[in-house]
């Protein structure tokens, strides 16, 4: 088996019985044996438990049942989601060895379609950075360049999937947390709608923003997974209440007729800058394929994009140091002997389990929180809010989907981005879309500088997933051709 074959591939042999489940649960075991030591993507490789389900599922395939649509595809799942029985750590010291006594919707439904978890993936300290660097438990390497980041914070799942080790992961974005990594890996990446995949047993980062969402090697299986994993879940009350849409039917329509608008803020020329020039000729020559293909391409402007970044690090921090507020060596997590009282006892829990990253967040939001500061901070945080919402659904009155950048460099090196502001640049054009809710998608598009690859993202508006997946779909045909490649 190549390091290539898809989910749908591996799904359609192992029911039609021509491969088994346990074959290719050991050909990605046997690659993850051979290269993890170089990688880490992994906190943890659950081998054991997924050669039983392999088992099962070649048992049942044998006995004439349908195994679900992603039968016997091994999938990498993010130490953030809840998984009964086995270690979730959301590489923090503070819940390292915590085994969930449930399992998250995602894992449930994933488990149910057929799919084999094969391991927890690293992450950013409870999903807080962008570079997989603020794991309490060591970096994640680039499979593409072991001297480079991932990115993050799902840069776990991101390298999981680039490296072969599974063709499929998930991972969660708060503010571009799958986009980035799978445009500094090399692969596909996309935030869903906020409601319309469950986060129930996902570990909470900043609730009004978290979603989950799929990393693969095609736009065609992250739309298979999407739509296994989205619809309505009673136990997420964030959960919209409408079946899972069908995105697959609709992928291969092409973009004649359809009117994609180039985001302006996101191109490099206005007050945002730092974006690498070959990353913004890429998602020009994007645009220029898409034009190629029967679209109609503009630039559209969405002004209040610019004050994404700002509001989102008030917003986040905010939520953040409620929802870590739980964390305090009695209802949850690591427990130091404090001495004399509680309050010393909490202070020295929470000093010892959390990093440098996570306690700057929590003290940013506390602050942002703090009666005299929370109109100041938190409240014009949330009008910024409103006006992007705004203005986005100004652009989509002209527009079916728009497009911009990933990340406005390629994956850097280790190390390379040390002062905090820096490494929050990187989300300036993902943070966007989970302000607004809406969906938006990476695709690999071309290489940048030093022959890495370069993510374009296509946003859509409130449930445009199918919309955006065609154009996703699109975009993929345009950049194999441009290398050589059959898609
Ligand atoms: N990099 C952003 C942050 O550090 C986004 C993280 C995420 O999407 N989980 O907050």
């Amino acid at each position: 088996m190549s390091s290539t074959t898809t989910a749908v591939e591996i799904a359609d042999a192992v029911q039609a019985g021509t491969t088994s489940a346990s074959d290719v649960l050991e050909t990605h075991l046997a690659r993850i044996a051979e290269r993890e030591g170089d990688i880490h993507a992994f906190n943890t490789v659950t081998a054991d438990q997924a050669r039983k389900q392999a088992a099962s599922i070649d048992e049942r395939v044998a006995a004439g049942e349908d195994v679900g649509p992603l039968a016997g595809v091994p999938i990498a799942l993010k130490d953030n989601m809840c998984t009964s029985g086995i270690a979730t750590t959301c590489s923090s010291k503070m819940l390292e060895g915590w085994e969930p006594p449930y399992d998250a919707t995602v894992v449930e439904r994933l488990a149910a379609a057929g799919a084999i978890s094969v391991g927890k993936t690293n992450l950013d300290e409870f999903a807080m950075g962008s570079s997989t660097e603020n794991s309490a438990f060591g970096v994640t390497h680039n499979p593409l360049d072991l001297e480079r980041v991932p990115g993050g914070s799902s840069g776990g799942s991101a390298a999981a999937v680039a490296a072969g080790f599974a063709p499929l992961a998930i991972g969660s974005d708060t503010g571009g947390s799958i986009r980035q990594p799978a445009a500094l890996c090399g692969v596909v990446g996309v935030k869903p709608s906020y409601g319309t995949v469950s986060r129930y047993g996902l570990i909470a980062f900043a609730s009004s923003l978290d979603q989950i969402g799929p990393f693969s090697t095609t736009v065609t299986d992250s739309a298979l997974l999407f739509q296994t994993m989205a619809g309505h879940d009673p136990r997420d009350s964030t959960s919209i209440p409408q079946p899972a849409p069908d995105v697959m039917s609709g992928l291969d329509n092409g973009v004649a007729g359809m009117r994609v608008g180039v985001i302006t803020e996101l191109m490099g020329e206005g007050e945002l800058t730092g974006f690498e020039p070959e990353v913004i000729a890429q998602t020009r020559a994007a645009a220029d394929a898409l034009a190629a293909a029967g679209a109609t391409v503009d630039e559209v402007s969405v002004p209040s994009t610019i004050f994404g970044l700002s509001a989102y690090y008030q917003i986040a921090p905010a939520e953040a140091s409620s929802n870590l507020a739980r964390y305090d060596g009695v209802r949850y997590g690591h427990r130091e002997d404090g001495g004399a009282n509680t309050a010393a006892m909490m202070r020295a829990s929470r000093t010892a389990g959390f990093g440098p990253e996570v306690k700057r967040r929590i003290m940013l939001g506390t602050y942002a929180l703090s009666a005299g500061y929370f109109d100041a901070f938190y409240g014009k945080a949330q009008r910024v809010r409103t006006l992007i919402i705004n203005d986005f659904a100004a652009a989509y009155e002209n527009f079916d989907v728009l497009l911009s950048p990933t990340s406005p460099c390629v994956a850097f090196p280790i190390g390379a981005k040390s002062d905090p502001l820096t490494m929050y640049l990187n989300d300036t054009c993902t943070i966007p879309s989970n302000l607004s809710g809406q969906p938006a998608i990476s695709v690999p598009f071309g290489t940048g500088a030093d022959d890495l690859p370069v993510g374009v993202q296509v946003l859509a508006p409130m449930l445009g997933e199918a919309a955006m997946f065609t154009v996703a779909r699109a975009l993929e045909v345009a950049a194999s051709q441009n290398t050589g490649e059959t898609s």
